[in-house]
């Protein structure tokens, strides 16, 4: 094994002059407990002792030349021609491990973080020299120039900065680009769940571009760009980019109501994605008391607390039980009896949905079954021409075409059960069931 090292070893020293961060990680899967730095001064070490020993027994210079140490003078001694002695594998990039690690330091100010990683991108150059010393050394046991690079700078930051590399969930990642020269950020997103209520009616829950001009500003939407001039994500915004010093937000909910419906009750989930923050040990309650201040009783938020991204698909895929409280109205007059052995109907069996005419352009035309687990009406008017109900079903169960039956893509509905055009004219969410974070 020995021979085989130092057999591999100097067919790339014969190369040209190579530094000891290069020679070692050509052998890295070898040893543990050593830097490559360190692993490849030793085999530098062991090859000029060798070639001491054959320098004894032998004049040859072609079997010499084959053992050719690293060292300067020796490489004289047998002619080889070295124009400078930078390191022909890195072109000397090991020698500015420090340079390297103070660029990522200086980029980094001005970021709040605990835990961050590092990642190099090679020059064009590097690549092909790494490719000529894997084909000439044919080792199994050899680490790429970007490994080594991103641990040695890596070590420096985390004993600089005293901060955690973290390959997995790093807060920024730093990436060295060779040939640029420079160091480029990857800040990750602070992920903050929460709960809204939605107390008015008119507000969508995300910001919504004008149809028309796609958010340039026309005519349609009074050069504003928008379809509604705020939204839940736009009242909760401002204040997590003022607290976390981000660029932006994006807005995850668990699901939506309708612009026109109200959401009550505990609320609904949800996650605010700060993008590029600064700040990231923030004072929740402080955000929380400063969101519900600027939004100014239209909406309120509790229960902030840290999340992180796998958590976005968590109560994007969550299918919640939610309470509704519907107001109805019918074409024609009906009679308590009649509006109850409808509603008998509706709670006893499934409800099969084919994707609403209302939501067709944008959702796959797909046929659902969703379960209603209660549904109850709480007052008639004396007219009997509008009532108030109150159901409890499976997410994702579309109401108003539950009432309206969609020209029979909903079945069974109120409308049809009753004989009668009914559609709903409010809808408020009052319950959010299950379990997010
Ligand atoms: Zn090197
Ligand atoms: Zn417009």
């Amino acid at each position: 094994m020995t021979n085989n090292v130092l057999t591999t070893a100097s067919r790339i020293l014969v190369e040209g002059p190579i530094c000891d961060h290069c020679i070692g990680r050509m052998f890295a899967k070898l040893s543990t407990g050593l830097s490559n730095d360190q692993r490849g001064a030793a085999i530098k070490l062991a090859l000029a002792l060798e070639y001491d020993i054959k320098r004894s027994e032998t004049s040859d210079d072609t079997q010499l030349k084959l053992l050719a140490p690293s060292s300067i003078y020796a490489r004289k001694t047998l002619g080889m021609k070295d124009d400078d002695n930078k390191c022909w594998v890195c072109n000397g990039l090991f020698q500015h491990i420090d340079t390297w690690a103070k660029r990522v330091i200086t980029a980094l100010e001005g970021y709040e973080f605990d835990t961050f990683l590092i990642g190099t991108r090679p020059s064009g150059l590097l690549i092909e020299n790494e490719e000529i010393v894997w084909a000439t050394s044919g080792t199994r046991w050899a680490e790429p120039l970007k490994t080594e690079m991103n641990r040695e700078v890596g070590k420096r930051v985390e004993a600089r900065l005293k901060k955690k590399a973290d390959l997995k969930n790093p807060h920024i990642v730093g990436l060295i680009d060779i040939a640029q020269e420079k160091v480029e950020l990857d800040v990750r997103s602070l992920y903050i769940f929460g709960w809204y209520k939605k107390m008015i009616r008119g507000i969508p829950q995300t910001r919504w571009p004008c149809r028309e001009c796609k958010g340039s500003g026309c005519e349609h939407c009074n050069f504003t760009g928008s379809m509604y001039p705020e939204s839940v994500d736009e009242l909760i915004r401002p204040e997590v980019i003022k607290m976390t010093g981000a660029k932006d937000t994006v807005f995850h909910g668990a699901g939506r109501e309708d612009i026109d419906a109200l959401m009550l009750g505990t609320g609904r989930p949800f996650i605010v994605e700060a993008v590029k923050p600064h700040k990231r040990r923030i004072d929740l309650t402080r955000l929380q008391h400063k969101i519900n201040r600027y939004a100014d009783g239209k909406i309120a938020v509790s229960g902030l607390t840290f999340a992180c991204h796998s958590d976005v698909e968590l109560i994007k895929q969550a299918k919640a039980d939610k309470v509704y409280s519907l107001r109805v109205s019918f074409k024609e007059q009906i009679s308590e009896e009649k509006l109850k052995s409808a509603i008998e109907i509706l709670s006893q069996t499934p409800i099969i949905q084919q994707t609403p005419t209302r939501v067709a352009h944008r959702r796959a035309d797909l046929k659902r079954i969703r379960n209603i687990h209660y549904i109850k009406f709480e007052q008639l008017s004396t007219d009997g021409i509008s009532a108030v109900i109150e159901l409890k079903c499976e997410g994702g169960l579309y109401v108003k075409e539950l009432v309206s039956g969609d020209d029979g893509r909903t079945t069974p509905s109120l409308g049809a059960s009753l004989g009668v055009e009914a559609k709903v004219t409010e809808l408020d969410v009052i319950e959010i069931d299950g379990i997010f974070i």
